[in-house]
């Protein structure tokens, strides 16, 4: 084995982190963690010119042989932030400041990503996670994903509602999905697309399903029972399915258009019982969705990060 140490990057308060953190030890590797969180304020980095001159509190990590990102908790509104109070007292300073941080600690991220460190997943491929480009990335592939438009134009909208039965919810997140109604293209309500821009999308009536991927396999797949639109919160049901052989393959050919290692990946059928792909997350939470439907996710990831040490 080598000695390349293996890294979490993220908080051990955060479950997920934790629990990847818990499983590698159980392997027998002490992995390094990059607490986010506690940067700058409590934990000392050193970055020099050389690029794997990265120490962390005290130690030079030098090449990891992999890496499992959770988060860098980036932005004031990200989950497990609490800048609530530095925001009131100065937002320009707090929201200067945290682009500093974000800087320095991507520069980390990107500097073992070149240096040949497996990267679950890499921050090199943002772009390709932002949800307009995400799908058309796919499309271009081939692969299935709903009709769709992300606008703030009237015309538009009302355009593409008049031809789908559609969703609207947001362009990168942080509302529900909600079924488009005759109210919704009222002008009035419209004239709100001027202060930020939505995703109106077909509206798929099957079944939901969460599909985890793991370096080119499907690790399992869940069928998420509910009568709401948006599962989340209202969830009946969690169990693992069987996924037909030609949709297990098109997940797997998303995983590698969109450059993921890990995902966990939302598919939608269609009124025909087509499945069409919605997202892919790069850091997909899994301890809900293994408590409830009995699954193993954690075991298989830490196998991964765990497997190049020796490689
Ligand atoms: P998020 O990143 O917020 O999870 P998703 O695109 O996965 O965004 O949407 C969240 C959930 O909303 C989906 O899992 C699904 O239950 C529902 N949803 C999203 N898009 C559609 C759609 N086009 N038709 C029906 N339901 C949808
Ligand atoms: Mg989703
Ligand atoms: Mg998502």
């Amino acid at each position: 084995m080598s000695d390349s140490p293996i890294v979490i990057v993220g908080a051990l308060a955060d479950p997920h982190a934790r629990a990847i953190y818990e499983g590698v030890r159980a392997r027998g590797c002490e992995p390094v963690v990059l607490d986010a969180q506690r940067f700058p304020e409590d934990l000392p980095i050193a970055l020099g010119e050389a690029p794997d001159a990265v120490v962390i509190e005290g130690r030079r990590v030098g090449r990891p042989a992999s890496v499992y990102v959770r988060s860098l908790y980036q932005s004031p509104a990200a989950y497990g932030v609490d800048a609530d109070e530095a925001m009131k007292e100065d937002w320009r300073r707090t929201t200067l400041a945290f682009r500093e941080r974000s800087t320095l600690l991507s520069a980390i991220l990107l500097r073992w990503e070149a240096l040949g460190s497996a990267t679950y997943n890499p921050t090199s491929l943002s772009h390709n996670i932002t949800k307009p480009f995400q799908l058309t990335l796919l499309q271009a592939a081939g692969l299935p994903v709903p009709a769709t438009l992300w606008s703030n134009d009237p015309a538009a909208v009302r355009a593409f509602c008049s031809e789908h039965e559609a969703v609207y919810k947001p362009v990168a997140g942080g509302a529900a999905t909600r079924k488009v109604e005759a109210k919704d293209l009222t002008d009035e309500r419209l004239g709100k697309l001027q202060a930020a821009p939505v995703c109106f999308q077909e509206l798929l009536p099957g079944d939901d399903v969460r599909v985890y991927v793991i370096d080119g396999r499907v690790v399992c797949a869940l069928r998420i029972v509910t009568d709401a639109i948006d599962f989340r919160q209202h969830e009946q049901r969690i169990e693992a399915i069987a996924l037909d052989d030609q949709v297990a393959r098109e997940c797997v050919r998303a995983a590698e258009v969109i450059g993921l290692r890990y995902t966990g990946m939302d598919i939608k059928a269609d009124r025909h019982g087509r499945y069409k792909i919605l997202e892919l997350n790069p850091s997909a939470m899994f301890l809900g969705f293994e408590q409830r439907a009995g699954v193993d996710i954690r075991g298989p990831l830490c196998d991964a990060l765990v497997a190049h040490r020796s490689a």
